[in-house]
């Protein structure tokens, strides 16, 4: 295994740094000594998940190559975690919307070649696998291969696949070096947990949350919850990133947890941190996904000799603790009524 260590003074780009990963990603470089850092994403400022003061804080559109060129110049390594995506209910109803993130990491990679980059992270994702080989629930863990023959998950699973490969030639035909992680899943505080883009954990503990504080011990479920995933804590997620960004690897890798779980299994953790045990209702008109999904982690063992190990149980205490804070704290009223 060869590493290449990023120096702290050299300059990084994260772009989706308003984004749940992004903005963690640009507290975890800052708490790692990177002091020079720039952050940009669409949205404003006021609606980033975490901002950090000394970072570089930029909004802007990176759909545009004028936009790309002006973020990239005089960065040395760029973090691309920006893309226009969600849960499965996001994904399944917006799939021309995701696939228009491609220009993004185009773009990006565009002007890196011409002013200069030297590294570029692409935040791929499960999507990319076949999905005839995530039909059951009973699943065999997905290893890197698996992407092809493609039949990616229509529209966002298309994009990656797609700026994968970009990546890839890029790294050949102009050098610029490239790294793709696969994310599977991932959670935790500072997480999207309501409005439609959230996914499967925050959505579960929000649910339980509410049931909680509002006494309507009743939950509604998408699917009828034998459907299987891995969920991968954030904090193995930027320890990973940053492992893969510094290593020699040019294959696209899983980035994930190897602890399969039904949704069902998903939602008694969740009751057992929060003490409360709740009416299951399954909506089977819901989006589902996929049956089944799992990461294989032989790769990330081989290459880096680490995977992400954060149990479940561990990770979705912390991110339900975040939760049910939030919406305590923008419900005061009726958590004093609940508790009084
Ligand atoms: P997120 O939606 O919270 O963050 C993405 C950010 O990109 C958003 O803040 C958004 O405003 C920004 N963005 C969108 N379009 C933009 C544009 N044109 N210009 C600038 N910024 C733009 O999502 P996340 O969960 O933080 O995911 C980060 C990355 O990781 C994404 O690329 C995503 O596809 C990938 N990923 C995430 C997961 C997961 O479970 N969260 C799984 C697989 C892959």
């Amino acid at each position: 295994m060869s590493e290449h260590a990023i120096s702290r003074d050299d300059p990084i780009l994260v772009t989706g740094a308003g984004g749940f990963i992004g903005a963690w990603l640009v507290r975890y470089l800052q708490e790692n000594g990177f002091t020079q850092l720039r952050a940009i994403d669409i949205k404003p400022l006021d609606e980033w998940h975490q901002v950090m003061d000394d970072a570089d804080n930029q909004v802007a559109d990176l759909r545009s190559l004028e936009a790309c060129r002006d973020a990239v110049r005089d960065i040395a390594h760029v973090y691309n975690l920006a893309c226009d995506m969600g849960g499965m209910g996001f994904i399944e109803a917006n799939r021309a919307a995701c696939m228009i993130s491609v220009l993004i990491n185009t773009h990006l990679l565009m002007a890196g070649r011409d002013e200069g980059v030297e590294r570029h992270f692409l935040s791929s994702s499960a999507c990319v696998y076949n999905i005839d080989l995530q039909r059951d629930s009973d699943v065999t863990a997905l290893r890197e291969e698996d992407a092809y023959p493609a039949l990616p998950e229509d529209g966002y699973g298309w994009e990656k696949l797609f700026s994968e490969r970009m990546c890839r030639n890029f790294h050949d035909d102009y050098g610029i070096e490239t790294r793709v992680a696969r994310y599977h899943n991932v959670y935790g505080p500072h997480g999207t947990y309501a409005g439609g883009r959230e996914k499967a954990p925050a959505a579960i503990c929000r649910k339980v949350a509410e049931a909680k504080l509002s006494g309507n011990h009743e939950i509604e479920i998408w699917g009828d919850g034998q459907q299987t995933r891995s969920f991968m804590y954030i904090g193995d997620c930027l320890y990973g990133t940053m492992r893969i960004m510094e290593s020699d690897i040019l294959e696209p890798i899983n980035l994930g947890s190897s602890e399969l779980v039904t949704i069902n299994q998903l939602v008694d953790v969740a009751e057992e941190i929060a003490g409360v045990k709740l009416e299951r209702r399954y909506n089977l008109d819901a989006p589902k996904g996929v049956r089944g999904r799992n990461s294989d982690n032989t790769m990330i063992r081989e290459r880096l000799g680490w995977e992400p190990s954060t149990p479940l149980a561990v990770g979705l205490e912390k991110t339900y603790a975040w939760i049910y804070d939030e919406l305590a704290a923008s419900a005061p009223a009726r958590r004093a009524v609940v508790s009084g």
